[in-house]
């Protein structure tokens, strides 16, 4: 009973330094919002890189044509191609592999990633099928691919760029500085297979602001909730070293980055952090982000385990090896509703090893699985606010309300296709698989934006958006045709 009480201690602390009460996450819109702009001017003082994309002109829905894209993120990389059929035709066919990156890889030479990369995407382009011939059957010779690159990039123009740093357990110090298209390209050319050629390099949350806007002309904000978390949007109101021809331009926030005094930083925040690859770096994402969430939750259960003996002894090996428990493992127990916890006794059997708990230990893992979970949603949703208070200001005009057939909407978004809505394509596997993330953020969206501004915003999901994204501004930038 003791030991139980000082873990239910343990827990309520931690629930008290993870909490997110509105008036905080009113603070941290806030002073997002203010980050953006201090980002934006020249010489600005931000933990926001606002940097500029050279994306000034979006799909609008007529781009066709057979296109690649090579998706970079986070633990896989994907390639794939799109057949393109312009306003009739939209998507006609993709098709798409995807594969792991090798651990040592991450932490090598560049050479041997983009050579492994480019393996890869050589093999994939010469195995393209009949079904991929454009409607008028001619083919051109040269495959022309949108790079998907998700990481920091300082941008030279819209297909070329300079790594400015690794992030998600990547470190590859030779690449710091390189121009991450140059050395693709080189290592696609080493592989003396079909012409390949990048098109442009864009960042992830470009690509899925990029594909959602080829359905519909009111996406606004790209999204990333995946490995890591990430944020770009549509600037009209540029700063005058930033020059647009169409007066608009895509701001990658790199918003992995923000910081804020109001973040609730936990004592498993900051073990996490000094023992990250990056320390005092991407805060934000490592309180939002996929590859963080077990982490933090495996850091709260072993300080459980040690201190008040939650599964009674003697503290399992793999609860003391860090990333042992990943966010989908923390997903499927919070997904349990059994009145056993069965889920949750099972997980914790299959990752730890430990074989018996009982149900009130059940409940405290469930607990915390719980706390950082809607913790992640809700600083995301302060974020999107963020924005939108940047932006929001703007009139945009908008009357379009053709349907949409590759967004997928919650039915808990509001549906009437009102003017001067502002939509977020969402993409990644965080908001993807987990069905309660996307209903707490939702619901921190609406206790923070009034019942207008609530109905103005929506928040889609843009399944693949960031590669498929990538393959249409490929096409927009097309020099072959
Ligand atoms: P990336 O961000 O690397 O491009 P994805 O968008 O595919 O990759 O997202 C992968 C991340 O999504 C994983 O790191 C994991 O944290 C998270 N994820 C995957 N499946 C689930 C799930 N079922 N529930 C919650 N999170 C998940
Ligand atoms: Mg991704």
């Amino acid at each position: 009973v003791k030991t139980r009480n000082r873990a239910l201690e343990l827990l309520y602390e931690f629930q008290h330094a993870a909490a997110t009460p509105l008036h905080a996450l009113r603070q941290i819109a806030e002073h997002m919002a203010i980050e953006m702009r201090a980002g934006l001017r020249r010489g600005g003082k931000s933990n926001l890189l606002m940097l500029p994309t050279y994306v000034e002109n979006l799909p609008d829905g007529d781009e066709e044509g057979l296109f690649y894209a090579l998706d970079l993120g986070g633990t896989n990389f994907r390639v794939l191609r799109c057949l393109l059929g312009g306003k009739d035709g939209r998507v006609l066919k993709q098709e798409f592999e995807e594969v792991s990156i090798p651990k040592a890889l991450m932490l090598g030479t560049s050479a041997e990633l983009f050579d492994f990369i480019a393996e890869r995407l050589v093999d994939f382009v010469s195995r393209e099928g009949e079904g991929f011939k454009t409607r008028n059957g001619m083919q051109q010779t040269v495959r022309e691919m949108g790079l998907t690159f998700s990481f920091p990039v300082k941008q030279q123009s819209v297909k070329s760029g300079a790594i400015i740093q690794w992030s998600k357990g990547f470190d590859i110090a030779d690449g710091v500085g390189a121009d991450v298209v140059a050395l693709l390209q080189s290592a696609i050319n080493r592989q003396r297979g079909p012409k390949i050629e990048v098109a442009v390099l864009v960042n992830d949350t470009v690509g899925t602001l990029a594909g959602g806007r080829y359905w519909n002309e009111d996406v606004m904000v790209g999204m990333i909730l995946g490995t890591g978390t990430n944020a770009c949007y549509v600037e009209h109101d540029l700063p005058s070293h930033v020059q647009s021809g169409s007066g608009e331009m895509i701001i990658n926030m790199e918003w992995g980055g923000f910081w804020s005094s109001h973040l609730p930083r936990t004592f498993a925040d900051e073990q996490l952090d000094k023992e990250s690859l990056n320390p005092g770096q991407a805060g934000y994402e490592k309180m939002i982000g996929g590859m963080y969430l077990g982490e933090i939750v495996r850091r709260v259960l072993l300080r459980m385990e040690k201190e008040a003996s939650l599964f009674g002894g003697p503290v399992p090996s793999k609860l003391k090896e860090p990333f042992s428990l990943i966010t989908p493992e923390i997903a499927k127990m919070h997904a349990d509703e059994s009145k056993n916890l069965r889920v949750v006794a099972k997980v914790l059997r299959d990752v730890f090893g430990v074989q018996k708990t009982d149900l009130a230990a059940r409940r405290i893992v469930h607990d915390v699985c719980d706390i950082v979970i809607m913790r992640s949603a809700r600083l995301a949703a302060a974020g999107i606010v963020g924005i939108f208070k940047k932006i929001g200001g703007e009139a945009f005009d908008s009357t379009d309300s053709r349907t949409l057939t590759n967004l997928h909407w919650d039915s808990q978004e509001p549906q009437q296709l009102d003017t001067k809505r502002i939509v977020v394509a969402v993409d990644g596997g965080l908001y993807e698989h987990c069905t309660q993330y996307r209903v707490y953020m939702r619901a921190a969206v609406n206790e923070l934006l009034s019942e207008a501004g609530a109905k103005r915003l929506q928040i889609v999901l843009s399944k693949d958006g960031s590669g498929i994204g990538a393959s249409i501004l490929a096409a927009r930038h097309s020099q072959h045709r």
